[in-house]
């Protein structure tokens, strides 16, 4: 890099979310190169120009799809008739195809501002193998990478340009932008804009002036995953939208499975799960680095395919790590929440969080990279009380610079909120899918019946007596003790922490014996969850309101399960899950799978790019049961499109004919 120009890293200005969700690593990967701006100049992009007229024609033809998801269609019609547009849609919904499309068909260059780094890299590279000319400015580029970005750009070369938000008001920008047609400016992950959101960035609030600077005002267009109402009026607002096009897609991501287990060994729960699904690509998330390091270690000792990833690692080693999943060399990724945020890896079969994290958004986000491809996988969350005490001593450490005092308490109590919103979905014993949706601001009108409380067997208790009992050793402990000590006490347990503490000497010592140790967190956690119970500082229990117990039409009902009465056994799903993916493939299409899949890698190795980038999971499965045998017949496979079909088509058409011949 030249030494006179020095770029600033991308995230200087911004506060909070740094420290505490380790994602600083992200705005400084000063070592990223890109390899997309080739010295010598390929092919015009007028091309593409030309080429499509609709917009299910650049579909087709640039990504190989045959029809729009749900929402994509009208977010791309309300922006190719020029009028500002708000897309709220769940992680991994599309939403980079709905700004993608109409920046290929509107004349001129589209800028997209994003916050990540990584994510620019990945979609330029998708766009650049869709045959789409585009480049990224952000600080990771050396200079003269830079200025032969900016060169390129001026000639009118990019349809597409990603920008991190802290270049837009830089005088060079300012001075490409002078030379080149906007038509529209995109923003990503729009809400960072929004104090209420939790990725606040300062620099997005900088988007405005930058339009306003503009001879000329384009589209704007804004994207999001996160829905609140606050939210979205923030990015109205801060953003300038005119009269803005709003669509809120479904949440529902129908092929995740959701599933919370509380099991008495998490690593032996890990273990077994990965066994029962080998070689699948799994994420696995742990709150702290030392977890992450922990499981690494033993999972690898096993001799597992697997990787690590947190922001405690040298910039060098992540990102080899990185690469090492993403290619599929190693199945399995152990990481902290630093991990994932742009990687659009499509296959990933399982999310497990091996801690409880710190929002439903949080959960949502993370779980949502599993099954990318629309294919059938599991979001499973494994949970223990410990990970409550874990997160409030994250977020009682979070800081919050920048912010006036009033703003850090309103931050710190939505924050608390949230936490317990996250702690209720691990208590629930209704559909987890209904949850999350309501949590989102749907109403589900019934039970999935296909997440793992829909699917368990629930026995429902009366523990009214019970719990009167726990209520009144509650009392007599006086706010002092936390489950624990109080579980104990009622069960009549001899410890000597209980004679020094003196409750063996209260009237409710021993009243529940006869109840099981397991069956009595069961009921304190249903205590907290209706409110006759609430945790003070350092988790004491105290007594809530329990007025309405003293009517004795009042129940106290606990369903249980079978793990609860024998916690020993792994718990069975009531029905099995419906065949789906590759499943569906005939025994001889399954062995082309599994050799087209070869092939995809060999190809991945040779271009340097991930296997997915090549054609994902479903394209091949659809190329096993299709085997197509001309041009014609491989452009109907789903996910090939043109420009594939130039790079790759041949080699798999011929792999398949080679394949139908040795009578596979
Ligand atoms: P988001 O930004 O909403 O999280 P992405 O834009 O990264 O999601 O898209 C997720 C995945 O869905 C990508 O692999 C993309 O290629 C795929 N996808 C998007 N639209 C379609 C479609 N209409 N048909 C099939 N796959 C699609
Ligand atoms: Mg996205």
């Amino acid at each position: 890099m030249d030494d006179n120009f020095n770029f600033p890293y991308e995230n200087t200005e911004d506060p909070s979310w740094a420290t505490l969700f380790e994602m600083a690593e992200h705005f400084e990967e000063p070592e990223a190169v890109s390899v997309y701006d080739a010295v010598d100049f390929p092919e015009s992009s007028a091309e593409n120009e030309r080429k499509y007229e609709t917009p299910e024609a650049a579909l087709k033809g640039l990504f190989g799809y045959d029809s729009f998801r749900p929402g994509q269609k009208a977010v791309i019609d309300s922006i190719l008739a020029g009028r500002d547009t708000l897309a709220v849609m769940p992680t991994g919904a599309g939403k980079s195809l709905c700004y993608q499309v109409p920046a290929v068909l509107l004349p001129g260059v589209t800028l997209v501002i994003s916050p990540l780094i990584s994510l620019m890299q990945d979609q330029v590279q998708a766009l650049d193998e869709a045959g789409v000319s585009a480049a990224f400015i952000n600080s990771s580029l050396s200079e003269s990478t830079f200025s032969q970005t900016v060169r390129k750009a001026k000639q009118g070369f990019y349809k597409i340009l990603y920008v991190a938000p802290e270049r837009l008001l830089t005088e060079r920008f300012l001075e490409l932008t002078k030379s080149v047609s906007i038509s529209m400016v995109t923003v990503d992950e729009a809400h960072c804009v929004s104090q209420w959101g939790q990725d606040f960035r300062p620099s997005y609030m900088k988007i405005v002036e930058f339009v306003r600077l503009l001879g000329k005002r384009p589209i704007i267009s804004a994207f999001t995953a996160t829905a609140t109402e606050a939210v979205r009026e923030d990015i109205v607002c801060t953003l300038g939208l005119l009269n803005p096009y709003t669509l809120v897609s479904g949440f529902d991501r129908e092929n995740l499975f959701f599933q919370v287990e509380r099991p008495a060994d998490k690593d032996r729960y890990v273990l077994d799960y990965i066994a029962e699904h080998a070689g699948e690509s799994g994420i696995i998330y742990c709150a702290t680095r030392k977890n992450v390091d922990n499981l690494f270690a033993l999972l690898k000792g096993r001799g597992i395919s697997v990787a690590r990833y947190h922001a405690g690692m040298e910039a060098a080693e992540r990102k080899r790590m990185q690469e090492d999943f993403v290619f599929d060399y190693k199945s399995i990724v152990v990481a902290t929440n630093a991990f994932g945020m742009g990687i659009d890896k499509s296959n990933v079969r399982f999310v497990i969080h091996y801690n409880m994290p710190q929002s439903m958004e949080n959960y949502y986000q993370e779980a949502g990279r599993a099954g990318r491809d629309g294919l059938e996988a599991k979001c499973i969350l494994l949970f223990s009380p410990k990970d409550m005490v874990i997160n409030r001593f994250l977020l009682d450490h979070k800081e919050m610079p920048e912010m006036d005092a009033a703003d850090r308490e309103t931050v710190r109590e939505r924050d608390t909120q949230r936490l317990r919103l996250m702690e209720r979905y691990c208590y629930t014993t209704e559909c987890l899918r209904n949850y999350i949706l309501k949590y989102f601001g749907e109403h589900p009108e019934k039970p999935c019946e296909d997440c793992g409380n829909c699917l368990r067997e629930f026995e429902t208790l009366d523990m009214t007596d019970a719990a009167k009992k726990i209520l009144n050793c509650v009392y007599e402990a006086k706010g002092r003790y936390g489950k624990t000590i109080i579980i104990d006490t009622v069960s009549g347990a001899k410890t000597a922490r209980l004679e020094e503490t003196g409750t063996v000497n209260y009237r409710s010592y021993g009243t529940l014996a006869s109840v099981s140790k397991n069956l009595l967190r069961r009921l304190v956690e249903q205590l907290l969850l209706q409110g006759y119970l609430t945790l003070g500082a350092y988790q004491v229990l105290k007594l809530g309101d329990i007025e309405a117990l003293q009517n004795p039409e009042t129940r106290v009902l606990v369903k249980i399960t079978d793990e609860d009465k024998h916690p020993e056994r792994r718990p069975k799903a009531k029905k099995e899950k419906k065949a789906k993916g590759s499943e569906s493939l005939t025994a001889a299409g399954y062995r082309l799978f599994a050799e087209l899949k070869k092939l995809r890698l060999e190809i991945a190795r040779e271009e340097g790019i991930p296997p997915y980038i090549v054609f994902n999971d479903k394209t091949l499965i659809d190329m096993a049961a299709k085997t197509p045998a001309s041009r014609q017949e491989m452009l109907d496979v789903s996910g090939v499109g043109e420009q594939k079909y130039r790079k790759y088509g041949k080699r798999f058409l011929s792999l398949i004919e080679k394949c139908a011949k040795e009578d596979f």
